[in-house]
């Protein structure tokens, strides 16, 4: 034996089995010459290596710097080991191998030797909709049950054939131990039917569907995580038909292209953009028009953006593959309702909007909406943060306990964490109907299940309305802990940056219950993982109508002026006053001024809609947070100056916002242009807040400021916020892995919750 060999034992952590990492590994021993076994155990992959020392160290580096695509390490550790005299490197099959507590990865696009493969003619699965591999393939969303094998998944239907069985038997083969392995014998299959059932005669499904598409029919189409509604995105008519139809009137629709040279046709991309865009998440990405461009109007009216995305299915491949710019893909739902996944299901519920129904017979146990993705301040922010992305764990800079966190009321997500991980689960959607609430409760019974976690705590949000509380308070049995939705906003962009507290706390957005009973949404904080003091906010002021408000942002357009102005605000010669029936004006007035059905908030969101509506913008929306999208799409590219507005003394200080609105009128009754009037908008908030953390951080000594809060989706203020503050020395954290609107406060309940029990334990 070689008198310089050593040997080493490396564990690696994460999300490494059942993603081909052990013939990773074996092909990487190979290359760097080196003797030993990999096998898997309940934490992950434990190596022994034998060789020299110089080869042990390349290859233990390469293990973090290549891993297979669906991979994703955590920790690599490594001690020695005395030699053993190894003459081979092999794969050992753990006995206990199915049995492992072993993280499920999520559902990624089809990888580049799969796509190789199906535009192959000389390939077994040539044109076949449902090839996949070790690297790529459908996981979370054809899971029922743990160990992730076959026969636990929608797969367990399809008998493999000899070929097949061959290629999953293979340790070297791609295809080892790959579960949803398939063939054009053995394997699931598309067909097409019409809205009356008929199934659609022809060779080809997939050809027969692009036909379709470029007559201008709507198709409803059977995809990874659930139904998208489908039409050619040229065609002005089938696009203004789609949109009349799914109720759906001014939010843009998505779009899928076969490549990114045809992505260029009509959007601007940089090259962070083009690695979301190809990224094996494979997202819908915001991207700015570019203009003109061939894309019917009506996709993405009044928006700067497209959201696009790649294809990501074999399926989707074929089909874009038939010459089109781009497809409308917009989530198959009626409006506001969770996604379709079942066949049946899906005629039953689009048989109104879809004239056809590309469909298949692969069960979809989970559905898993399109993520959304944008750039922002150099970083990739989750907008919707679903397929492709959940169930990765984030992983938590400390162990907690089991805790089950109910999330909010809109942009519901769960979460549910185990040892030092937080699993967050795919988008929910707005719980406000029974069919969302019904995936509500069907996500927590199928997490607790595939995760295999008992909450010990249950977390939920102050509001008492929510139907998330709700459900919280009649479980029986459990611990539970309400919280504060703000502080859950900043611990949650707490704990995806693994830092503790306290920390200063901006959390802006658009409505949260306060620990007084007022609406909050323009709060600074100072936080830690278990209290928080309301360090500063926006005056109160109401909201006439509540919700009404938030659907029409003149109302708050009025609260404002009157804040600003009282009763003189009616003399104010404003085109905003005018274009405003008179006698709705004076109940609406009424309302503020008695508090009718008018509850107080200190909100930046309504702060936002208000200004847009002042501005002119729109006095109405369709959706939350659209008049603030808009007042920030239109801000020039710089301001030359900013509005006065500070904040007064007192526990908590209170930012007043009359300053504000006041300057605002008097540049519109100049004549400023509104996209200046939204640029000074943007700088005053900036350097409102940079000046307030600069007054905290004496006051208190802290120096690292955290961001969170739907508001935050807002790019020039995240930007213009986080380089203000680390102009001024501040270390600043915002969300990058959750995102900052509401579908990332689950996993701030969840980590205050189990602080607060961990430490009342103690106590
Ligand atoms: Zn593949
Ligand atoms: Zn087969
Ligand atoms: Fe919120």
């Amino acid at each position: 034996m070689n008198k310089h060999r050593v040997a080493g034992r490396i564990e690696v952590n994460g999300i490494v089995q059942g993603v081909g990492f052990r013939p990773f590994i074996y092909n990487l021993a190979l290359r760097h010459g080196l003797k030993g076994e990999v096998s898997n155990t309940s934490a992950g992959v434990a190596i022994v290596v034998e060789g020299s020392a110089g080869h042990i160290d390349a290859f233990a580096a390469d293990i973090s710097a290549a891993p297979p695509p669906l991979a994703h390490v955590v920790e690599v550790s490594r001690q020695s080991i005395p030699v053993n005299g190894y003459t081979a490197f092999r794969i050992v099959q753990s006995k206990a191998d199915t049995a492992m507590a072993t993280l499920i990865s999520p559902d990624v696009s089809v990888c580049e030797d799969c796509r190789r493969e199906l535009f192959d003619p000389n390939d077994r699965r040539y044109r076949y909709p449902f090839i996949n591999c070790t690297n790529c393939g459908p996981r979370y969303t054809i899971i029922d049950d743990i160990p992730y094998d076959r026969p636990k998944t929608s797969m367990k239907h399809f008998e493999m054939c000899p070929q097949c069985q061959q290629e999953y038997d293979d340790p070297l083969n791609r295809r080892f131990h790959a579960q949803p392995n398939a063939c054009p014998v053995c394997g699931p299959h598309v067909s097409l039917f019409d809205r009356d059932r008929n199934r659609v005669d022809g060779a080809d499904p997939i050809r027969e569907t692009a036909r379709l598409l470029r007559q201008g029919r709507i198709i409803a189409i059977k995809g990874l995580g659930g139904f998208h509604l489908a039409v050619d995105a040229v065609n002005t008519a089938a696009v203004r038909r789609l949109r009349s139809k799914k109720q759906r009137e001014e939010k843009p629709f998505a779009l899928m292209t076969a490549d990114i040279a045809r992505i260029r046709q009509f959007a601007r991309f940089d090259a962070a953009e083009q690695r979301l865009l190809t990224s094996i998440q494979r997202p819908i990405v915001l991207l700015r028009k570019r203009e003109p461009n061939s894309i019917a109007v009506d996709v993405a009216p009044r928006n700067r953006y497209f959201g696009v995305m790649l294809p990501y299915t074999p399926l989707h491949y074929l089909l874009l593959d038939q010459g089109f710019t781009a497809l409308v893909m917009t989530s198959g739902n009626l409006s506001e309702e969770p996604i379709a996944i079942d066949n049946e299901d899906a005629i039953r519920r689009l048989s109104s909007i879809a004239d056809y129904f590309l469909v298949h017979n692969r069960d979809i146990y989970l559905r898993s909406d399109d993520s959304i993705v944008r750039c922002a301040a150099g970083e990739t922010r989750l907008i919707r943060r679903s397929r492709g992305f959940v169930p990765v764990p984030v992983f938590l800079r400390q162990k907690v306990p089991a805790v089950l966190a109910c999330g909010a009321e809109l942009k519901n997500t769960i979460c549910l964490t185990r040892g030092n991980q937080a699993f967050v689960s795919q988008h929910i959607g707005d719980l406000e109907n029974t069919a969302t609430e019904d995936f509500f409760r069907l996500t927590i019974r199928h997490m607790q299940r595939i995760l295999k976690i008992e909450p010990e705590i249950l977390a939920y949000d102050l509001h008492p309305d929510y139907l998330s509380t709700r459900w919280a308070l009649e479980q029986e049995g459990v611990q539970k802990a309400a919280v504060q939705h703000h502080h859950a906003h900043v611990v949650s962009a707490m704990a995806e940056n693994r830092i503790d507290g306290p920390v200063i706390g901006l959390a802006f957005d658009g409505t949260g219950y306060g620990s007084d009973g007022a609406i909050w949404g323009g709060e600074a904080l100072v936080a830690d993982e278990q209290k928080f003091d309301r360090a500063a906010h926006f005056a109160y002021l109401p909201m006439p109508g509540s919700t009404a408000a938030i659907k029409q942002p003149w109302r708050m357009g009025l609260s404002y002026l009157y804040a600003a102005y009282g009763d003189a605000l009616e003399d104010l010669p404003l085109p905003f006053l005018r274009g405003i029936d008179g006698a709705r004006v004076t109940i609406i007035l009424e309302m503020i001024k008695k508090r009718i059905n008018a509850p107080l908030t200190s909100s930046l969101g309504r702060l936002f809609d208000g200004v847009a509506a002042l501005a002119g913008l729109r006095n109405e929306v369709a959706f939350e947070g659209q008049a603030a999208m808009e007042l920030e799409m239109m801000a020039a590219s710089s301001a030359d100056y900013s509005y006065d507005c500070h904040w007064t003394s007192g526990a908590p200080a209170q930012i007043p916002t009359a300053p504000i609105i006041r300057a605002v009128v008097e540049d519109l009754l100049q004549g400023t242009a509104p996209a200046l009037i939204s640029a000074r908008f943007h700088l005053t908030l900036v350097r409102l807040f940079t000046d307030l953390c600069d007054h905290l951080r004496r006051d208190t000594g802290l120096t690292r400021v955290v961001l969170s809060g739907g508001v935050f989706q807002n790019a020039t203020l995240l930007g213009g916020l986080v380089r203000a503050l680390e102009d001024k020395k501040f270390k600043v954290y915002t969300h990058t892995q959750v995102p900052a609107n509401d579908g990332g406060l689950s996993l701030g309940q969840a980590i205050i919750a189990a602080t607060t029990a961990t430490r009342s334990q103690i106590a």
